[in-house]
């Protein structure tokens, strides 16, 4: 099963545009590795509006909110989680408004030592050669973000703290609108959808994107909680997801169901790989990836490495030692 995405042609930056009835979409001008386009920040209701996903600190983006919503009410603040480039435009907007933040928590500080043992430092064989680095520069559709070296990094906004915090099956109620807050781990751990009760929609965040598979970073993720939540989704009845970045995804649920099994689809290689001996995780991804350009191996090794910790809590793996390292194998579980 392939994943059917879809794309979008032209973000109209700074502009505000109707996708649907009680929902209009500003899109920030941060187009990115993670943010695709830019930040799609959305305006929930008419009169009295909530605002889904601030972006990032940027005061254009923020003056186009505020002329978007001229006349209006801003009653509320809403943010799926604490990347940079979804939360810290929420400082800006309540100091204009004086509306209260709403959210699941301040951004996770995982243990210094589990965020060191998360480093691949030592998977020398995968990480891209300074030439690659340097076509990567040349090629990337776009502009680097903040100079980042790791190619996974979501950087943090560690300032972040709602004013109000909610929890699973939390309801946020406007004038004419009812947001439920669906916990969906696995990107980050304080992730948040939201339900848009008189939609029959879902705002689904970074947690399910129509452009891209998310990533799932360790330790501030999880890949089995990524799955369960994904899984959390079919159990709904949504008529479109409106994500963060891209456009909304017309069958939300058949793509849930393309996402599930494409993360199930890599596990089962990993088993069949190892079913011919132990391996290194350098070593499942040159089997794995064949079709994949070396200079993309570093990503999926990290992607393997979020499998591996999720199968081998499932007992479907067996490591001899620390899985960062080179030289630590894994092999078939019981
Ligand atoms: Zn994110």
């Amino acid at each position: 099963m392939t994943i059917p995405y879809v794309t979008e042609i032209d973000p109209s930056y700074g502009n505000v545009v109707e996708v649907s009835s009680s929902i209009r979409r500003v899109v920030a001008n941060n187009p990115g590795r993670f943010t695709y386009t830019g930040t799609g920040t959305y305006i929930v209701g008419r009169g009295q509006v909530a605002i889904i996903d601030p972006g990032p600190a940027n005061e254009e983006h923020v003056a186009a909110i505020l002329s978007a919503t001229s006349g209006e009410e801003i009653s509320h603040i809403v943010v799926t989680h604490t990347h940079k480039d979804h939360s810290p435009a929420s400082r800006l907007l309540q100091t204009a408004t004086g509306a209260p933040t709403y959210g699941f928590g301040s951004h996770p500080v995982a243990p210094k030592e589990e965020v060191l043992r998360s480093q691949p430092t030592t998977w020398d064989t995968l990480f891209p050669t300074p030439e690659e680095i340097e076509e990567i520069k040349r090629s990337m559709p776009f502009p680097d973000d903040e100079g980042s070296e790791h190619a996974q990094d979501e950087p943090g906004d560690m300032a972040f703290s709602p004013d109000v915090e909610i929890g699973h099956g939390d309801l946020i109620r406007g004038g004419t609108w009812t947001l439920e807050a669906v916990h969906t781990p696995g990107h980050i751990s304080n992730h948040l959808c939201y339900g848009f009760k008189e939609e029959k929609s879902l705002f689904s965040g970074d947690h399910v994107m129509g452009w891209s598979t998310s990533v799932i970073p360790s330790p501030e993720g999880a890949m089995d909680a990524y799955m369960d939540s994904l899984r959390l989704l079919l159990d709904r009845n949504d008529m479109f997801f409106y994500p963060t970045h891209g456009p909304r995804i017309p069958e939300p649920i058949a793509f849930t169901r393309a996402l599930i099994a494409h993360r199930e689809n890599r596990e089962q290689q990993i088993i069949n790989c190892l079913s011919s001996g132990p391996k290194t995780i350098p070593e499942l991804v040159t089997a794995m990836y064949t079709e994949t350009p070396h200079i993309l191996h570093m990503a999926a090794g990290q992607s393997v490495y979020s499998h591996l910790i999720h199968m081998a809590k499932k007992g479907k793996v067996a490591t001899d030692g620390e899985a960062n390292a080179d030289s630590t194998f894994f092999s078939q579980g019981r």
